[in-house]
This record gives C-alpha cells, sequence and structure tokens, in this order.
C-alpha cells in the first residue's frame, strides 16, 4: 500500500527528505505522499523512512491504495527505471 498524511500533520518538514522516492510534498494545508510514487520504501529501506521520522505518528497505510509487496517491488523497479535515462520506455510496460 502506499501510505498516506493524515491531518494530524504538523508541517514541520522532517519527511519529505527523507522519501527515497520524492513522493512526498508539500500539499495546500499539510504535507502530501503521491501513491503513484509510494512503494512504502520497498526497494529502498526495510521500514517506511517517513513513518520512522514523523513526530506525530500520522502517516498509517492508505487503504485506497492497496498493493501486495511484489506490487510494490515492481512499482519501484519502473521509478528507478524511469530514472535512468534510456531505460524509460522499458519501465511503462
Ligand atoms: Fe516515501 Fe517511503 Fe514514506 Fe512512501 S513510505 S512516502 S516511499 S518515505
Ligand atoms: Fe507532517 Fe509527519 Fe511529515 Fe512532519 S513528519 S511534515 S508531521 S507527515
Amino acid at each position: 500500500m502506499a501510505l498516506i498524511i493524515t491531518d494530524e500533520c504538523i508541517n514541520c518538514d522532517v519527511c519529505e527528505p527523507e522519501c527515497p522516492n520524492n513522493a512526498i510534498s508539500q500539499g495546500t494545508e499539510i504535507y502530501v505522499i503521491d501513491p503513484a510514487k509510494c512503494t512504502e520504501c520497498v526497494g529502498h529501506f526495510d521500514k517506511p523512512q517517513c513513518v520512522e521520522v514523523c513526530p506525530v505518528d500520522c502517516i498509517p497505510v492508505d487503504p485506497a491504495h492497496t498493493e501486495t509487496r511484489a506490487e510494490l517491488q515492481l512499482k519501484y523497479e519502473r521509478l528507478m527505471a524511469a530514472k535512468v535515462p534510456g531505460t524509460a520506455q522499458a519501465a511503462q510496460g
């Protein structure tokens, strides 16, 4: 699953730079996670880095974006392939 930031977010900014997928950005009121980019840190770390650093524990899994670990791994691989010039096309398949 992708994770989601709830309205308990205090805009402390610490999670954004920790995300290996650049999935976190500042929204209109609180920080937001792009579910297309969040792999729950699968492929990068054992644990979701944003959850590790969030001081108010406001980043649960998003029930609207349920994915298996295998799907998260595939998302990770696509994101990585898209970063490398010349392999982006292969990543679309
Ligand atoms: Fe980024 Fe990982 Fe948090 Fe997802 S779980 S938003 S990939 S830091
Ligand atoms: Fe909001 Fe938690 Fe991120 Fe801080 S670490 S900006 S409280 S989601």
